[in-house]
């Protein structure tokens, strides 16, 4: 369970992220969707690690991992995440193998051989892990970056918009094998996205950001059929 309790990061031209409540159930997939500076990102940045919120305080279970007021904030490397960011690319000097291995070792894990295979294999790149990032299709490396965050077993993954830069046929057919995945794992996750369509297709909930600030937490049938203001309807309507 992850708790999500008035986290904030407001820049100074007074955007980014307002005072956020939201809380995961184990295993729930939640997407993010808002329009282009809404806030997604810092949300997911701020949950991440890589940017300091403000306000508020973040649990994973009964872990605190932030707490402005108590002063806790546990590194980023200490979170125990999974995470694919767009631009968060593989690493152009490493195999696929020692991509997805690169956790393992900096954790100084055993096993790492057997650990890097079995993410290769869910991932269908079970003969590939010799390839160098750029001998793989922009799909392949996409799943290369997504079994580089699950291989250290995270109990959270985040992802921000990890699909966008492939096309809508691969895009579609990622987010599928994502959704299967991450189920049959039982690892919640976040997924950021500006498509609509994507969050209402994959998503157990969807959230719904405007302005830094949440309009609507709930099912994509709910968040589809009774929008909670105006611009959630707006938004959920055009599909794109
Ligand atoms: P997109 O869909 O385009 O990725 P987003 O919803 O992810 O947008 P954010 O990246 O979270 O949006 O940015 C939210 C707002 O905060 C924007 O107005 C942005 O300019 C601002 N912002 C983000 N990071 C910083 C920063 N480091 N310094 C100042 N302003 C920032
Ligand atoms: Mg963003």
């Amino acid at each position: 369970r992850i708790a999500i309790d008035g986290l904030s990061r407001v820049f100074g031209d007074g955007t980014g992220l307002q005072p956020t409540s939201i809380v995961l159930e184990p295993g729930e997939f939640v997407s993010v969707l808002g329009p282009s500076g809404c806030g997604k990102s810092t949300l997911l940045r701020c949950i991440a690690g890589l940017e300091t919120p403000q306000a508020g305080s973040l649990r994973f279970d009964d872990r605190v991992i932030f707490d402005a007021a108590a002063g806790v904030d546990v590194p980023a490397r200490k979170r125990q995440l999974g995470m694919v960011f767009q631009d968060l690319a593989l690493w152009p000097h490493l195999s696929a193998f020692e991509n997805v291995a690169f956790p393992l070792r900096v954790a100084r894990e055993q096993g790492v051989a057997e650990k890097v295979d079995r993410a290769l294999a869910l991932v269908g790149l079970t003969s590939f892990g010799e390839k160098m990032p750029h001998q793989l299709s922009g799909g392949q490396q996409q799943r290369v970056a997504v079994a580089r965050a699950l291989v250290a077993r995270p109990d959270v993954l985040l992802m921000d918009e990890p699909f966008s830069a492939l096309d809508a046929a691969l895009k579609v057919q990622l987010r599928e094998e994502l959704s299967d995945l991450v189920r049959a794992l039982g690892v919640t996750t976040i997924f950021v996205t500006h498509d609509q369509e994507e969050a209402m297709s994959i998503s157990d909930r969807i959230v719904v950001l405007e302005s830094g600030s949440v309009r609507q937490a709930a099912s994509p049938q709910e968040v589809y059929e009774t929008p909670a203001d105006l611009f959630v309807a707006n938004f959920i309507g055009t599909f794109n």
